[in-house]
């Protein structure tokens, strides 16, 4: 009897992982035809001092809206577009859009980056970036590329030259979601890092959960000691902006501040003299 069940378990597992392979097949096809039909945009989401609110720059976010399907979470296709990739003009498309859209701006304010393993360690990615600054008139210390780990361990070496050579032209580096994956501290010594971003994981969980609120403390100890400014991603309540402040975090991102949205949204703000965003800050929760 437990012969048969396991076989119908097997089966039905087969059925299940051929459904799956068949829709990563159809993304992946779909996905290659979707910067040509314009599918993709950008969302933008503001990046600000804990104290004040006040933006230092966005984060850019790919969105692609399927004809089909919708809005299709970069968790999905992402991963896909890695795989296959096709992360790689993904990635191209990605980074000439963000550098033209922030050289137009009034102020001086950052453009975060997302970057792939696989874009960081391909060829010609540093002249590529070199480039698209050249051609959008960007001045490199307005770009900032976010790494995740995963991306160094994939293959260490070359991704130490690429962010070498970024480094060297003005370009930042930001290690993204850190906390989770790898996380090993020598990262932090062996790679030319100029910011950490505390992975939301940790922030959200800052109230409910001591030893998040102890990993967030460490993070931010880490980063004052290594002299390296820390970015807590995923903050959405007042509670845990003030525990940030509280803590000596600087820089923080997330729902409070505002959600990812087309940059036309964010116009006004930009063009504004004091790109203050009105959440409630930290010092009148201080005293
Ligand atoms: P990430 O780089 O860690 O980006 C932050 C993610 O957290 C974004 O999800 C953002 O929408 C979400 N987020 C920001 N604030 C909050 C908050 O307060 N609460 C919650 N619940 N979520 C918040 P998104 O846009 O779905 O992107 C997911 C991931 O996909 C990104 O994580 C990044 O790893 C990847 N990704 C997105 N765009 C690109 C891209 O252009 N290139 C590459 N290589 N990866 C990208
Ligand atoms: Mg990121
Ligand atoms: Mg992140
Ligand atoms: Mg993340």
């Amino acid at each position: 009897r437990a012969k048969t069940e396991g076989k119908g378990t097997y089966r039905f597992f087969e059925a299940a992982m051929g459904a799956q392979i068949r829709e990563r097949r159809s993304i992946e096809h779909d996905l290659r035809g979707a910067i040509a039909n314009n599918e993709l945009s950008l969302a933008y989401q503001p990046q600000a001092q804990v104290e004040t609110g006040e933006v230092n720059g966005f984060e850019v976010l790919l969105r692609w809206n399927h004809p089909a399907r919708g809005n299709v979470p970069p968790a999905l296709f992402i991963p896909i577009a890695e795989e296959s990739g096709l992360i790689l003009k993904l990635g191209e498309w990605v980074m000439r859009e963000a550098c033209r859209e922030a050289a137009t701006w009034m102020r001086p304010l950052t453009i975060a980056v997302n970057v792939s393993a696989l874009q960081l360690t391909s060829d010609g990615f540093v002249e590529f970036i070199e480039a698209t600054l050249g051609e959008t008139k960007l001045p490199s210390h307005r770009l900032e590329i976010e790494i995740t780990e995963t991306a160094l361990v994939r293959d260490p070496n070359r991704a130490l030259h690429s962010l070498q050579r970024l480094k060297a032209i003005g370009v930042n580096i930001a290690m993204d979601d850190f906390g989770t994956g790898y996380s090993s501290l020598s990262n932090l010594r062996a790679f030319p890092f100029d910011k950490i971003k505390i992975d939301r994981s940790f922030i959200q969980a800052v109230h409910a959960n001591p030893q998040a609120a102890a990993i967030v403390r460490a993070v931010l100890g880490l980063g004052r000691g290594l002299g390296l400014p820390v970015i807590a991603e995923g903050v959405e309540t007042a509670e845990e902006l003030r525990f940030l402040g509280l803590e000596g975090c600087a820089e923080a991102q997330g729902y409070l501040f505002g959600r990812p949205a087309p940059i036309k949204e964010f116009v006004p703000l930009i063009s504004a003299n004091v790109v203050t965003l009105p959440q409630p800050h930290v010092k009148a929760a201080r005293n």
